[in-house]
């Protein structure tokens, strides 16, 4: 095994559990070689950690073990994964509850990879070239653990041209659409339908909070609304009426879908396909406002007519939003950007409520749910924020 020596302050960082190696923490640069693994050494020439090397958007390579017994071999995959098993037993056996991530990358200690459950089909998450490497070991180590296995399928988040982007690997092929349960309610999936399958299960505690506190009797506005889970959510938790708004023509049918297998009555919602800074107007001509109003809008979008980004729009799309929402009305705000801070978020929301001369209290606050576990040494992985903001007078 290629050994290499680390820098002092490296060393030290890994010593203390942080999982992430920079090409700059080495003493001398390995050569680039996806997926090797390598063993790390002090400047003692004493052990200190063995990781694989691979580009990925967070650096250039994941620590994996600091036992200098343990071998990186099928064996090492089948302890995390039963780990990750032991770890989601109370989300398994929950009969309410089927899809939810069953392996979070370095918070389940194996950084690059991501393993979400569908009701019995598994969808991996590759997010390098350097881990797939590894597939086939860790596809093997997966099977050996994790029971009742129907399908998986995988995803590849890394930059290549040898490999579609969304593939079946094992096992049958999910129906589509593969109907899975989340507190009760059905949510429409296709797991092989690009990157994304119909629902962000991150958000999971969020549309609980939506069915059980704010939706009752309430006007929801969904913008952003993608597939319409928040909508669905809403009007399973008793909305007299939910209006949905995504700029996406394929939004329309698939956000009916969402509804109709839930046996509710598209019919009886709003969807509209358009931008919605267009929609802050038409509602504002209009006089409409909302007693619920969620807002998750991507990190970075552009249109044929603006770029929004969420580091420089966010408060002009909360002082929006704001207009549009009832006295006593509650705004769920959401951002997924993992380089915003939450005190940064926090600003946005104050400074959009400053400008409008509003007062504000927030209610709840919500970051990944327990399954995508964080490596505590790694906190910047947490990059969910959502608030549960009451708007006063
Ligand atoms: N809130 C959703 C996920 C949103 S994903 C959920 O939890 O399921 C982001 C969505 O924003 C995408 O569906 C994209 O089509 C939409 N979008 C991006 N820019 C937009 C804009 N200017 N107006 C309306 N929708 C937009």
């Amino acid at each position: 095994m290629e050994k290499y020596k680390l820098k002092r302050r490296a060393t030290q960082m890994v010593r203390d559990g942080y999982p992430v190696l920079l090409k700059e923490d080495f003493v001398k640069e390995p050569i680039e070689s996806e997926g090797t693994i390598v063993e790390l050494l002090d400047d003692n020439k004493k052990f200190v950690a063995r990781a694989y090397l691979a580009k990925q958007n967070k650096g250039d390579g994941w620590i994996l073990t600091m036992n200098e017994n343990e071998k990186i071999d099928q064996t090492f995959f089948e302890r995390l994964f039963n780990q990750a098993l032991a770890e989601r037993a109370n989300l398994k056996l929950n009969d309410q509850t089927n899809a939810y991530r069953f392996f979070n990358g370095e918070g389940d200690g194996l950084g690059g990879l991501t393993i979400d459950v569908y009701a019995d089909y598994y969808i991996f998450s590759w997010y390098s070239a350097g881990i797939y490497k590894h597939q086939q070991t860790i596809l093997k180590a997966f099977l050996a653990v994790v029971s009742d296995v129907k399908g998986v399928y995988e995803k590849i988040r890394y930059q290549t041209k040898t490999k579609p982007e969304t593939n079946h690997v094992y096992g049958e092929e999910a129906p589509e659409p593969l109907l899975i349960k989340e507190n009760g309610i059905t949510f429409a999936t296709y797991l092989n339908d690009g990157l994304m399958t119909g629902i962000f299960l991150d958000q999971r505690n969020v549309r609980r909070s939506i069915l059980e506190q704010y939706s009752m009797d309430k006007t929801v506005l969904n913008t952003f609304s993608y597939t319409g889970a928040f909508s669905v959510a809403a009007a399973m938790g008793g909305a007299s009426h939910t209006t949905s708004v995504d700029l996406a023509n394929r939004s329309l049918e698939k956000t009916k879908e969402q509804f109709k297998v839930n046996g509710l009555d598209p019919e009886l919602q709003t969807i509209r396909v358009m931008d919605v800074f267009d929609y802050f107007r038409y509602a504002i001509r209009k006089q409409l406002k909302f007693d619920t109003v969620v807002v998750d809008p991507p990190s970075f979008a552009r249109s044929k007519k603006r770029t929004f980004s969420v580091s420089k729009d966010y408060t002009a799309l909360l002082e929006d939003i704001i207009d549009i929402t009832n006295e006593d009305g509650v705004i769920i705000a959401s951002t997924n950007a993992a380089n915003l801070s939450t005190e940064k978020f926090e600003q946005f929301i104050e400074t959009a409520f400053d400008h409008k001369g509003i007062a504000y209290e927030i209610l709840e606050k919500h970051t990944l749910p327990e399954d995508f576990k964080i490596n505590p040494h790694y906190p910047q992985s947490d990059y969910l924020k959502v608030y549960v903001i009451q708007k006063g007078y």
